[in-house]
């Protein structure tokens, strides 16, 4: 059957006749079909890819893709007077990750399903994801997002597995979505859930009762845990997730008749980051009551794990207080409490390297690395300061296990459907080999002095811009000129990424317009992300970027010049829609602590130039690109770790030596400011910045701005500006998760 009859025998009346959700609904149907005809892509060894986060983005627009049916099902609607990007509208994007580290895990199964390598991701149906944002007098809120509906990509099965707490067993439910692959593979994201979570508990907002665990325990993704319960609650989460993994594993093993003994020959494991770190005890448990010993079944599972760690950060190194655990999961303390024994046995000699600390703390990370046979960093610099600074004690003794990969993005998502003009015409510059093989983008390269082509990239970026427009206009209500120098920083709102660096750049501007001095061109600077709802910080970092975007476009003198958009709610969705309209990609971390970033990336591929600090992937799109064709400013992460141990950074000397620092960081609490913000907010922030200052926006401001305004001057030279967006178009294809996944299976996983 063809795809029009296929769809309107679903419909039930015409194209035409039916409304934008009726087309979603049986496209939605009509697609899944397709992918029930498509083989399970098996292999003689599989992998599991345990995450607490999948951040998977509407799935129509990419199953469409990947059946090879996208082009026919839009030029079908057309032909009806339908647009098939409104119909995609109609599907509420799955609230399941954070930010780059659940969007990663959404790549990566797009990559091995696409590679025909034989892999699932295991992970939780959360009902209401991470909080929806919304804005209200200038600051955030949370509320759920509810995006689970009755007929909806993610299927409920008849699997279920009971999951001991203590003395208290509770029978899990499995759904999966199905992923499939670029013209071929199909594999599955197993999401468990419990059959008697109660939506209605969920109060005033994103509260709840956090003790009833058989009614909240999947509500919400990363639920408050500023308390004991909370912790708790993360606990059981955790432990649930990866109790279903190992049943799950333990029984498609013996399904399939391999002896448990020999695990490592047909199963591996990635550990994303430290929340799935308990599948290695309550592994070796259940293969304990296997009747393999102790010592037999903590080597299969080191042969069979490896770790992934993705940050630095000390706040993300999970720890959890012992006591916590025997309440939660008693049964497997003995085995934590022998994986510590063994590991201090070998190592008595030097305490970092315990898994249970002198407090009682048991640390996920470092079990992880002692029984897993692979540890890697997300970039060359991050494996770098993990091996050399963080993880030292353990590089020392397992220097073999460590090992870099950096990340990547799908091209089928962040090129081919959110940038079909440029698609199409890198297709028509060099065919279209660098589907499924990136590195032939390289060959972008021959047509760096054509003029045609230049100005084609050029043309492109202006579109974009113009649907970018239109967007903010619609769901913003928000006026920008598409003229303008869109500069773009989309991300999840943290210190250590420098939103707050950002802000006083747009202070800077403004006081010079506001003296009669005017940038080189006009800017547009767009902002989104969320901030952690108890992150003090990063919420008046957006509270004062929605005062600024109230003062600055309702004030005619300087909204010629400048313009302030901060979208609510950053999502896959309007990650889409903006990034493909960049001119300017902000990548302004604190050297040292963004691990990779993805989102670099993402703009890269889409032709904007970065302008970034020398931190995560960013040294290694500078060293692709080369420096004319992209701008860096900042202290290194050798400098700034320096600063770190030597307690060399003080916030208050560069406010009181730098006029221009000073002037930016007082107009936090101006009149005009306090005028139209929360007084309290806006000075606790400024005292931050002058007094604290944790991540040291001050110590990069100048240069910052002064790289930036180079930048905008360099834009009014279109020859060199269209010649940059070229080179970084055709250097991207490094950054494809293909790549990627094509190391991670060469290095750890060993698939057949
Ligand atoms: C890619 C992506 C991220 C990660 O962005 P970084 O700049 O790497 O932090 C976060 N959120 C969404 C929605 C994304 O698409």
């Amino acid at each position: 059957m063809n795809f029009e009859e296929q769809l309107v025998g679903l419909l039930g009346k015409s194209i035409k006749e039916a409304s934008e959700a009726e087309l979603y609904t049986a496209l939605l149907k009509a697609v899944q079909e397709r992918i029930d005809e498509r083989q399970i892509t098996q292999g003689t060894k599989k992998l599991y890819y345990i995450s607490a986060e999948f951040l998977t983005g509407r799935q129509l627009g990419r199953n469409l893709i990947n059946l090879g049916l996208y082009e026919e099902a839009d030029k079908l609607l057309s032909a009806h007077g339908k647009q098939l990007s409104k119909v995609e509208e109609c599907e509420p994007e799955p609230s399941l990750g954070n930010g780059g580290l659940g969007r990663l895990a959404a790549c990566f199964l797009d990559s091995i399903a696409s590679l025909n390598l034989s892999g699932d991701g295991v992970g939780l149906r959360y009902h209401f994801g991470l909080f929806k944002q919304e804005f209200r007098d200038r600051k955030q809120y949370e509320v759920p997002d509810a995006w689970i509906e009755d007929l909806g990509w993610v299927r409920k099965t008849d699997v279920s597995f009971p999951v001991r707490f203590g003395d208290h067993v509770v029978h899990s439910r499995m759904y999966d979505l199905d992923v499939i692959g670029f013209n071929k593979g199909h594999t599955k994201l197993h999401l468990f859930d419990l059959d008697t979570v109660d939506e209605s508990i969920v109060k005033d907002g994103i509260n709840f009762d956090k003790k009833d665990i058989e009614k909240n325990l999947t509500l919400f993704l990363y639920p408050d845990d500023s308390d004991k319960d909370g912790q708790l609650l993360r606990i059981y989460q955790q432990y649930f997730m990866v109790s279903n993994a190992a049943q799950l594993i333990i029984k498609e093993q013996k399904d399939l008749g391999h002896d448990l003994r020999k695990m490592a020959d047909y199963v591996a494991i990635q550990i994303n980051d430290t929340h799935p770190s308990m599948v290695i005890p309550e592994l070796i448990r259940l293969l304990i009551h296997e009747g393999i010993s102790f010592k037999e079944a903590a080597g299969i599972v080191s042969g069979v794990c490896a770790y992934t760690n993705h940050t630095i950060l000390a706040e993300a190194l999970e720890k959890w207080p012992m006591e916590y655990l025997n309440e939660v999961v008693p049964h497997l303390m003995p085995i934590i409490g022998g994986l510590d024994y063994a590991a201090v046995c070998a190592y008595h000699d030097n305490k970092n390297l315990n898994i249970i600390d002198d407090q009682g703390k048991v640390h996920m990370a470092k079990m992880d690395m002692h029984y897993s046979h692979s540890v890697n960093g997300v970039a060359a610099l991050h494996t770098e300061i993990l091996k050399h600074q963080e993880l030292r004690p353990f590089f020392e003794v397992y220097p073999e296990k460590f090992n870099n990969k950096t990340n990547g993005i799908t091209f089928r998502r962040w090129i081919l459907h959110c940038n079909p003009e440029l698609t199409a015409f890198i297709k028509e510059m060099i065919g279209d080999g660098w589907l499924n093989n990136p590195a032939e983008l390289e060959r972008v390269m021959y047509f760096h002095n054509d003029e045609h082509a230049l100005n084609t990239i050029a043309e492109i970026k202006h579109q974009k811009k113009i649907q970018a427009a239109q967007f903010i206009k619609e769901k913003e209500g928000i006026d920008v000129d598409p003229n303008s120098i869109f500069s773009i920083q989309v991300k999840r709102m943290h210190e250590y990424k420098r939103q707050q660096m950002n802000a006083l750049y747009i202070i800077y501007e403004y006081l010079r317009i506001k003296s009669g001095v005017y940038p080189a061109a006009p800017i547009t600077a767009i902002f989104g992300g969320k901030a952690a709802p108890a992150y003090i910080m990063a919420k008046n970092v957006i509270h004062l970027i929605l005062c600024l975007q109230e003062l600055i476009n309702n004030d005619p003198e300087v909204s010629k010049y400048l313009r302030v958009v901060m979208l609510q709610n950053y999502n896959i969705a309007k990650a889409e829609a903006i990034i493909p309209a960049a001119d300017i990609s902000e990548q302004i971390s604190l050297a040292s602590k963004e691990a990779s970033g993805t989102g670099n990336m993402k703009f890269m591929l889409n032709g904007a130039v970065t302008l970034g600090t020398n931190d995560g992937a960013n040294v290694e799109i500078r060293d692709l690109v080369g420096m004319e064709n992209i701008y860096t400013f900042g202290r290194s992460s050798d400098e700034v770790i320096h600063l770190y141990n030597t307690n060399g950074y003080s916030a208050r000397s560069y406010y009181d030596h730098s006029e221009s620092i000073r002037r930016c960081v007082d107009f936090i609490t101006s009149p005009e400011l306090l005028a139209i913000g929360d007084e309290a907010m806006l000075r606790e922030l400024q005292d931050n910045l002058m007094n604290k200052d944790w991540f040291m926006t001050l110590l990069d401001l100048e240069s910052y701005c002064n790289t930036k305004e180079s930048m905008i001057y360099d834009y009014l030279n279109k020859g060199k500006w269209n010649r940059m967006m070229l080179v970084n178009i055709a250097r991207s294809g490094f950054f494809s998760s293909d790549r990627t996944i094509q190391e991670y299976n060469r290095d750890i996983w060993h698939l057949g």
